[in-house]
């Protein structure tokens, strides 16, 4: 006779703000990316796609624009609005519509799950949460699939305890 158990699917809370282990996206990488989904690499495009690439805080256009421009003088807004949505239609990026107000970039395309803080407005991935399946269909064409999570983060609470 066979026993079967079940395991049951549990998220311990501590796994559910796990940061994965997260290694440096060299320029190279960037410029090899963006190559092989035929955009050619300027300057700004790949200032752009390195900043997204390594930096998880899922930016605004303003964040990555003040972030960039004191190394890159001559860069605009403009510019930056621009390579975002050159990034966006080559589904090397995504974007995080957690607001009706904002639109946020995230340097990576995979679907999965945000949370943010209704506090500091940060949003942080939960690469845990199980994300359901995109469906696809004739009826409908899916353009923003997105599970997000709200409330306050660890940072914040302790802030708030104090
Ligand atoms: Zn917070
Ligand atoms: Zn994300």
């Amino acid at each position: 006779m066979t026993l079967h158990y079940v395991i049951p699917l549990v998220f311990p809370p501590s796994s559910f703000f796990t940061i994965p282990m997260l290694t440096e996206i060299t320029k190279e990488e960037v410029i090899s990316r963006l190559r092989n989904a035929g955009i050619s690499p300027s300057g700004p495009r790949i200032a752009v796609f390195h900043f997204l690439c390594n930096n998880h805080i899922h930016p605004t256009v303003d964040t990555i624009f003040h972030a960039l421009s004191p190394e890159n003088p001559t860069l605009s807004r403009t510019t930056v609005y621009n390579t975002l949505k050159l990034l966006l239609a080559k589904k090397l990026i995504q974007s995080v519509k957690i607001e009706d107000t904002e639109v946020r970039f995230d340097g990576n395309p995979a679907f999965h799950a945000h949370f943010k803080c209704r506090q500091c407005d940060c949003i942080i991935d939960l690469f845990d949460v199980p994300c359901p399946a995109i469906p696809q269909s004739e009826d409908f064409q899916i353009e923003l699939p997105q599970v997000n999570f709200y409330g306050i983060c660890r940072n914040c609470q302790q802030k708030l305890k104090a």
